[in-house]
């Protein structure tokens, strides 16, 4: 990377700095004040965000209010309102081996977080996080995907004509501007992506042990058992799958269906695509595209060499790619083994819990994990058993709307978790405070100790 603009970013962690001290004096008040302006500006600014979208990801009006600017206000509703307790010392009861102690949680910023952040809901993912580091007292550099560069565009306009660049400044740029920004040091990461780049972040982190979050990918399932609603279930699942065209990071990856109502469920999931996209998706103005050539030539060679019972058609130059469904995928397939992301569902039936057992622990700690079933002895069982960052019973995607739920993955599909308060605690240090008075002291704790210890073992016994 060139030194200039090593150098520029060097200067622009320096200002954040200077600020990041003055901000930590200014008080929550200002913070608060431009979480609204904010809020107002994204108000006026919706049909440029939406028309952004489009051009991106072909995103319908309807899936870039609801999946992105919604998520966004609600967010910042949450945080106007109740920033001020967050904020706020907590006092917690004192332990009696420091009687008598007042004791309490302050809550600092890190100081200078960087972001980056994927393509896919390139607005609130880039948002949401960033409302989180703000709020709490942080600085943040924001490296968008290069993805999506016309929702890059109006994020930095967004955001500059609200923060002063000392505060937050957005980046443009690609995976070579990300490496330069990861050379220095910060105070604390953020990043959504591929696991694959997750790794490579967090190598960087390593360097300067800078604390990180990583919210990545992976495969998400979705449990069918036989007594489940095979309608509604159809219904849910093409929902989560299809909306912004596949390319949801916890979208259902695969269906493991009880070999007995697998057909059943084939037959109620076209049928569920034709109500929602018609019988040719290509034509209706409520299915997205594929980001770009590249992710599209990916998601035709998963289609090699697998049965495709529904869809499977595509366009290339226009980006389009059906609504696609797949049975039994090989196990060494590409499709059977990573991530899918994008509008191809593999449906695989099982006949027994250790056939599921099976895929499961091959294919794991996934995102999401979606259950459909009436029966709560399996539901209970399966979703102890497994890890995964979050699950849903008898819904698809439907945990991410709730911004009372931590959201997050584990091991392979990430570490931390963020969304309302949980962001203000993510993007805090919690400083623990024990203070002391001198009008009592156990003369027992300093040296010269006491000959027995059967009297201080009764004593720590009683409290
Ligand atoms: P990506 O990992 O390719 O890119 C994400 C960001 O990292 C981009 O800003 C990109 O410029 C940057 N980047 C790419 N290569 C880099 C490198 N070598 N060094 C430093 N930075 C680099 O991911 P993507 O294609 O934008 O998004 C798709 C992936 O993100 C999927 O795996 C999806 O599951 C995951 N995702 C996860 C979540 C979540 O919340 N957990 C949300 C959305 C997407």
């Amino acid at each position: 990377m060139e030194t200039k603009i090593l150098n520029d970013f060097k200067q622009i962690r320096k200002d954040q700095q200077l600020f990041f001290e003055k901000l930590k004096t200014e008080g929550i008040s200002s913070r608060i004040d431009h979480l609204k302006n904010l809020k107002r500006l994204i108000n006026k600014r919706e049909s440029k965000i939406i028309e952004a979208l489009s051009a991106d990801l072909g995103k319908p009006s309807f899936e870039s209010y609801t999946s992105e600017i919604l998520m966004v206000q609600k967010e910042l509703d949450l945080f106007i309102k109740n920033l001020k307790s967050w904020a706020a010392p907590k006092r917690v009861s004192g332990s009696l081996l420091n009687f008598p102690s007042k004791d309490y949680i302050l809550y600092e910023p890190y100081g200078k977080v960087l972001m980056i952040s994927p393509w896919n809901y390139p607005f609130q993912l880039a948002l949401i996080p960033l409302i989180g580091a703000v709020a709490t007292g942080n600085t943040v550099v924001l490296k968008p995907s290069e993805s999506a560069p016309h929702t890059t565009k109006v994020i930095a306009e967004l955001l500059s004509e609200i923060f002063p660049n000392n505060w937050v400044q957005v980046i443009e740029g690609d995976a070579e501007i990300a490496q330069a920004l990861l050379e220095l040091q910060w105070d604390y990461i953020f990043f959504t992506g591929s696991t694959t780049v997750g790794k490579i972040i967090a190598k960087s982190a390593a360097i300067h042990l800078t604390p990180l979050t990583l919210e990545l990918g992976g495969k998400s399932p979705c449990i069918v058992d036989g007594s489940t609603n095979i309608e509604k279930t159809a219904r849910r699942i093409i929902f989560g799958k299809f909306i912004n065209c596949g390319q949801t990071c916890i979208a259902p990856d695969y269906i493991l269906v009880k070999q007995e109502i697998k057909q059943s469920l084939i037959d109620a999931l076209i049928k569920e695509i034709e109500k929602a996209f018609g019988q040719d998706s290509s034509k209706s103005k409520d299915y997205g595209r594929i980001i770009h050539q590249k992710h599209f030539d990916k998601l035709i060679n998963n289609l090699k060499d697998q049965k495709v019972v529904y869809g499977g058609k595509y366009d290339k130059q226009n980006l389009f790619f059906s609504p696609t469904l797949v049975v039994d995928p090989p196990k060494k397939s590409q499709l059977y083994q990573e991530e899918i992301f994008g509008p191809i569902l593999s449906i695989i039936g099982y006949n027994n819990e250790e056939e599921i057992d099976d895929v499961l622990t091959e294919l794991k700690n996934p995102l999401a994990f979606y259950v459909f079933s009436k029966r709560k002895k399996f539901i209970r069982k399966i979703i102890q058993r497994y890890p995964f960052g979050g699950a849903v019973i008898n819904d698809s995607i439907v945990h991410f709307a709730n911004p009372n739920l931590p959201f997050g993955g584990i091991g392979q599909s990430g570490m931390g978790a963020y969304h309302g308060k949980h962001s203000f605690d993510l993007f805090s240090h919690s400083k623990p405070i024990v203070k002391r008075s001198f009008w009592f002291d156990l003369p027992q704790r300093y040296a010269p100790y006491p000959k027995s210890i059967s009297t201080l073992k009764w004593i720590l016994k009683k409290i």
